[in-house]
């Protein structure tokens, strides 16, 4: 049976393959500006990427200075533990230091969760419209995730606790949420973990923390004195502008956060993010910028959306998800936004089908944006 051997040998391993893969579908992020350049023939330099709600300031000038001090220790490993990163953090968040858990983007607190306490068979909640890697982590562990219809677009905080059940592990709660910018407010966050059993897991993913203002937004860390069941996770990917870096974090109690240091990969943040990000969190004069352009970029698109008689779902974070009229198809109009050098994000994967998401750029890109969409729907 020489002649098959390449067919039999190639699928002879796919039934090892383990189950929660099988039907694992890989994330799909904000198209990169070299590929749309690539794919054009175009300059990169004239392309705007609103795609990917990164800070459109570009890395700070102590960022920049923290990154080229390192690289004399570029051929040493770098601290496993991030003992200054941490001890920086812990101060500035007023936890104890071994209340941190370094990841390489706060995407990897998110696996580490579902590895800690996600079996195959388990299940857990999210909310309908919420951040697709929950669904990817949970099923990599091989559970099954319980969507929970939105309510006015964000999550319905009540109706989760009601979707917990017996073979619950974890919940997961954006706040604010990516790609609806909707958020919950204290009261709701308290009731509902009042209403979780301590035994469920609520991960608390506040990416976008630092361009909330609203008086009822709460800081998921005033939480864990009553619940040790939390994690909250935030990034150094959108305000503090380091997304290229991969650094993020979870706070919880001192028990939840030794769990999750168990399975952190060794190494897991470079020495570059480790430094960046020590600057980045000393650097508070980058973050008032990036939050001040941010809400005057939302104002500027929300008006622009207004004008063209767009409906949008209102946002709190440094993106905002508008729906097409029917007379337009979302796809479409993403299509001919790239041909004007504008990357926007289709969010139909997140059942919004007719609607597109956009970052909040410097004054120059939003007009770009704006200009272009004007372009596309007159078209
Ligand atoms: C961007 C984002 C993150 C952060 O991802 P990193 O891995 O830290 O870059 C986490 N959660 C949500 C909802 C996000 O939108």
């Amino acid at each position: 049976m020489t002649t098959n051997s390449q067919t039999t040998q190639s699928s002879s391993f796919k039934q090892h393959v383990v189950s929660g893969v099988k039907r694992l579908q890989p994330y799909k992020p904000g198209k990169p500006t070299d590929e749309l350049a690539r794919e054009l023939g175009l300059d990169e330099a004239s392309i705007v990427k609103l795609a990917s709600n990164e800070n459109p300031l570009g890395p700070s000038e102590r960022v920049r200075t923290a990154l080229v001090n390192e690289l004399d220790q570029t051929s040493r490993y770098p601290d496993g533990n991030g003992f200054v990163l941490k001890q920086v953090l812990a101060q500035r968040l007023g936890v104890d230091v071994g209340q941190i858990t370094l990841g390489n983007g706060s995407s990897d607190l998110l696996d580490f969760i579902t590895r800690v306490f996600v079996n195959d068979g388990d299940e857990v909640v999210m909310s309908q419209h919420a951040f697709a890697v929950y669904g990817l982590v949970a099923s990599v562990v091989g559970a099954t995730c319980v969507t929970v219809p939105a309510k006015n677009y964000g999550h319905d905080l009540t109706a989760m606790a009601k979707a917990i059940t017996d073979k619950t592990r974890v919940v997961f709660v954006t706040n604010p949420n990516n790609p609806t910018g909707t958020w919950n407010t204290r009261d709701e966050l308290s009731d509902f973990l009042k209403a979780v059993p301590s035994s469920v897991m609520v991960l608390l993913d506040e990416a976008y923390f630092e361009y909330v203002d609203e008086p009822d937004y709460p800081s998921g860390t005033e939480f864990l004195n009553d619940h040790p069941n939390v994690v909250v996770t935030r990034t150094f990917s959108k305000a503090y502008g380091l997304a290229s870096l991969r650094v993020g974090y979870g706070i919880s109690s001192l028990e939840v956060a030794d769990l999750l240091n168990r399975v952190r990969p060794p190494f897991n943040v470079n020495s570059y993010a480790q430094a960046a990000a020590v600057a980045a969190i000393q650097d508070t004069d980058y973050v008032a910028r990036s939050v001040v352009m941010n809400q005057q970029g939302m104002h500027m698109l929300t008006q622009a959306f207004a004008e063209l008689s767009l409906a949008f779902i209102p946002s709190v974070a440094n993106f905002i998800t508008f729906e097409l009229p029917a007379s337009h198809n979302a796809s479409d109009v993403y299509q001919a936004l790239l041909q004007h050098g504008v990357i926007v994000r289709p969010v139909a994967s997140y059942d919004l089908p007719n609607y597109l998401r956009v970052s909040i750029g410097t004054p120059e890109e939003n007009t770009r944006f704006i200009d272009a969409l004007k372009a596309c729907l007159q078209a």
